[in-house]
């Protein structure tokens, strides 16, 4: 059990390393800066690239960031730690996460779901969407009590062969469950278990031929879709990038099943600009939200 829990933290660190290549606008503290309109693309993702890599895909609007209209602003967690604990810059603690709540209800921002967003709800002016990738545990002990305090509304990732596989640092099925049956929250997928190949999250490898590659990334995105349904009796309609990396050879595939997703850089969203590839804000300690969001 230890040497799994252990092997289950590298593996997040691995996760988390994996971003930083991913999209150059990941900035650390003393580099990030205050939402810009016209936010970085990731560097896998521009879209002129995307369309010469694949003759399939021929999006109207690729990427969420450009166009017009009311702006989406999404927050990325992922494990929400017990206040005293040391932080990476991928953890908060339960009391920093309360004072996020508490920023963004003082200045008026409503939590949206993904399902609202694909639904064509009307959205608020100051919409917010919160995400949680990875399926930590700690998201249902911590931050799902939060949630219900401030009735915000969050989409949780999870990488389904860590709830599936009962690894002891991540969600059951039980608590995924019984999170979605609140209202409060979506489960989203983020793989079944191709998150960490070779640090690039589904994207392809350098020696991998299309069939070589939809054969081993295509099944296991559908797995994670077919058990999220089964155990959590929705489908879910969310897809967070692994690492942030998107890939030409599964957008197909993913589009055709998911109804919004999500990397890893930074910037608003143009909801007029549609409801894939939206970027996100990384929330670490020691960065207000006041530095990505508008009072
Ligand atoms: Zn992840």
């Amino acid at each position: 059990m230890k040497k799994l829990h252990l092997s289950s933290l590298a593996l997040a660190v691995l996760m988390c390393l994996g971003m930083l290549a991913a999209c150059p606008a990941f900035l650390p503290r003393a580099e990030a800066s205050a939402p810009s309109e016209q936010p970085v693309r990731p560097r896998h993702g521009r879209p002129s690239q995307q369309v010469q890599n694949s003759a399939q895909y021929r999006p109207l609007t690729p990427y969420g960031t450009t166009g017009t209209g009311p702006s989406l602003y999404v927050l990325m967690y992922h494990d929400v730690v017990p206040e005293g604990t040391p932080c990476n810059p991928w953890t908060v603690t339960d009391t920093r996460l309360r004072e996020d709540l508490q920023w963004l209800a003082d200045n008026g921002w409503t939590t949206v779901l993904p399902g609202q967003l694909a639904a064509g709800d009307p959205i608020p002016g100051k919409a917010v969407m919160l995400t949680f990738d990875d399926g930590y545990r700690g998201n249902y002990e911590l931050a799902y009590p939060l949630l219900q305090d401030f009735q915000a509304k969050a989409v949780i990732s999870i990488v389904v062969s860590y709830v599936d596989g009962q690894n002891p640092d991540f969600l059951t099925w039980d608590m995924c469950r019984e999170m979605v049956q609140s209202g409060l929250v979506e489960i989203g997928s983020h793989t079944y278990a191709s998150h960490n190949a070779d640090q690039r999250g589904i994207k392809r490898l350098d020696t991998e031929t299309r069939d070589q590659y939809e054969a081993r990334v295509l099944p296991d995105l559908q797995a994670s879709i077919d058990l999220i349904e089964e155990h959590v009796g929705v489908r879910p309609g969310f897809f967070a990038y692994p690492n942030g990396h998107t890939e030409p050879w599964a957008m197909d595939f993913i589009h055709s099943r998911f109804s919004v997703t999500a990397t890893t850089c930074y910037g608003p969203s143009r909801l007029s600009a549609g409801l894939y590839g939206l970027n996100r804000y990384n929330v670490s300690m020691g960065i207000p939200l006041s530095d990505f969001l508008p009072a």
